[in-house]
């Protein structure tokens, strides 16, 4: 038997799960604990050799707005919660919080803030958790994303499912792409290496940043359009300029990106050989959503939860992947991408 991979996953939204409970089992002092049903705590962490969770910081609220809910519903598919904005940057600073306090209450998981953060990890039994924050709401200008660099967090998505000053998203009515400010704060984040992610931006914002960015960026958790349509998956083109980019995008769990009803792994792995035939391994990764699969969304069966990733390696390598491949796919790209941003961290 092969040793099993390590494995990176470029978007879970951790500190949502202990800020909003979600109905998923919640127990506030249990990441130790291995629950029945959770996607993720760190015995799954463990048995799946995970070394590194980019930790979502999502600074949006549940409201009841049947406008903004049939807006995001659109773009699913089927029926979405509203959410709002409003209040993002407190709602941050809460979710920043909440990875200081998984910190201190589990000497396990190391907040990765500097350069040998990475190496401390991958030669250790420690987990990284790197703190992305998932939008642009809560930042008043490009210069102002220096405070939350001061408070840890090393990734930036560009936009969630709404239009910012900066961006326009993936659910955008007017695809505008980067604004002028948009450039500037992109400019901005290459100068402190700050990982720039794509995830959620809508077409013309990722080929304007891959444009621009000095430094490989990351499609944190999306599919390709051209295996199956949705709004939230990356057409050939941006993964096009994504591999010039020297960029990774983390396939995802989100059952509606993978296909039309109940995606099982083999779904999954089609978008992964799509891309790795049209574009090449070096720009694979993984991004599963945990924690932000709410229920009745489901991921594909046989990858319920992070422990399970074997199953994918093992349909991989039926799917004639190469132990070399399967490595830059799970944790090997998306290591050179983040070591290429942090190489300006200071
Ligand atoms: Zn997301």
């Amino acid at each position: 038997m092969p040793e099993i991979p390590i494995l990176f996953d470029l978007h879970e939204d951790v500190a949502l799960y202990f800020y909003s409970g979600e109905g998923y089992g919640y127990d506030e002092d249990s990441l130790d604990n291995d629950l029945k049903s959770r996607q993720a705590d760190l015995p799954k962490y463990r048995r799946g050799n995970v070394k590194l969770v980019f930790s979502s910081v999502f600074p949006l609220m549940r409201t009841l707005n049947p406008q903004v809910a049939r807006l995001i519903s659109q773009g699913y598919g089927g029926p979405n919660s509203a959410f709002t904005s409003v209040a993002s940057a407190e709602i941050s600073y809460e979710l920043i919080r909440i990875y200081y306090e998984i910190q201190r209450r589990y000497k396990e998981i190391k907040l990765i803030e500097e350069p040998r953060d990475l190496k401390t990890v991958m030669n250790s039994n420690q987990l990284g958790f790197l703190m992305a924050i998932e939008g642009t709401e809560s930042i008043a200008g490009p210069s102002s994303i220096e405070l939350l660099w001061k408070l840890g967090v090393r990734s930036l998505q560009l936009t969630w499912n709404f239009d910012t000053k900066y961006a326009s998203s993936c659910m955008s009515e007017n695809d505008y792409g980067l604004t002028g400010v948009g450039k500037a704060l992109i400019r901005s984040a290459n100068e402190y290496g700050f990982i720039i992610d794509l995830a959620h931006a809508g077409r013309k914002s990722c080929l304007d940043t891959l444009e621009i960015s000095e430094l490989p960026v990351l499609i944190s958790h999306a599919n390709s359009a051209s295996v199956y349509r949705h709004k939230r998956n990356v057409d050939d083109e941006v993964l096009s300029a994504l591999k010039n980019n020297g960029g990774v995008i983390g396939f995802t769990l989100i059952p509606d990106t993978v296909t039309k009803s109940s995606p099982k792994i083999s779904d999954l792995v089609g978008h992964i050989k799509y891309a790795k035939e049209n574009f090449g391994s070096e720009i694979l990764g993984i991004g599963t959503d945990y924690f932000g699969l709410f229920p009745p969304d489901k991921p594909p069966e046989g990858l319920e939860d992070i422990s399970k990733f074997s199953n994918l390696w093992t349909l991989l390598r039926e799917n004639d992947f190469s132990e070399s491949e399967i490595q830059a796919l799970s944790f090997g790209n998306a290591l050179r991408a983040i070591e290429a941003n942090a190489k300006r961290w200071r």
